[in-house]
């Protein structure tokens, strides 16, 4: 059986993370923990935090550090994620964040962050193109949609664009990224615990590079 893994997965926003996050976490055989998806899930139910958080999220702006890392905390802390890891999807995005996040993982427990890159005239066109399952998270495109109507082909939700991802929206969050969250590039790689992968190209050789990082960073030895 494949060992699990406790991975955060860093890019800008149509870097491809989520598509990549949950093949990476059928790979694994763990949990993919998505920040985005479980505050999307709580607005879909009308939740007190779903209601606290939907005017930030559309707009395109961040959550308050304390709210996340709480969410987090909770997740990771769940059987699944205690007995074979995570993939951690959308978080930490500040520095306030992964210092935090630093706390709550045991040292040396923590195999790897891969940062998936891709150029940004890019990343735009993956936004405009980019669909959803508003059930289960996976994302389609317009020129790669579900088999049937825009029906999910995994669980059957219906299959639409975020709200966030209008061109306005889309800017701020490209911003916020450049300002909050790319400096943890620099903030992993000084603790040895980066990898950065090419996130160009189909998605199948785009896992194959991550998983490949993750098995180079366990072969030999430097886990943090
Ligand atoms: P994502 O699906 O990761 O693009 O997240 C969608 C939105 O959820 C973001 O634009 C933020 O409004 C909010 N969000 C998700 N994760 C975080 C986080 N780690 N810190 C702050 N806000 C977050």
């Amino acid at each position: 059986m494949v060992p699990g893994v406790r991975l955060v997965v860093l890019g800008k926003q149509g870097a491809g993370k989520g598509t990549q996050c949950v093949r990476l976490s059928h790979h694994y055989v763990v949990p993919h923990i998505s920040t985005g998806d479980m505050l999307r899930a709580a607005i879909k139910t009308g939740s007190a935090l779903g209601l606290k958080v939907k005017e930030t999220m559309d707009s395109g702006g961040l959550l308050g550090d304390d709210l996340i890392m709480e969410m987090v905390a909770d997740r990771l802390s769940e059987p699944d994620a205690r007995a074979r890891g995570f993939i951690l999807d959308g978080c930490p995005r500040t520095t306030l964040q992964a210092e935090t996040l630093a706390e709550l993982l045991k040292p040396g427990t923590l195999d790897l962050v891969a940062d998936i890159e891709v150029p940004t005239v890019q990343a735009l066109r993956r936004l405009a193109a980019r669909r959803v399952c508003i059930d289960c998270g996976v994302n389609y495109s317009v020129s790669s949609p579900p088999k049937v109507n825009w029906m999910c082909d995994v669980c059957g939700g219906e299959v639409v664009q975020r709200e966030d991802d209008t061109e306005e929206a889309i800017r701020r969050r490209l911003e916020l990224y450049e300002r909050q969250t790319a400096p943890l590039i620099d903030w992993y790689e000084s603790r040895n615990q980066l990898a950065k992968v090419n996130g160009i190209g189909p998605p199948d050789g785009v896992l194959r590079r991550i998983i490949r990082a993750v098995e180079e960073r366990r072969a030999t030895g430097t886990r943090r």
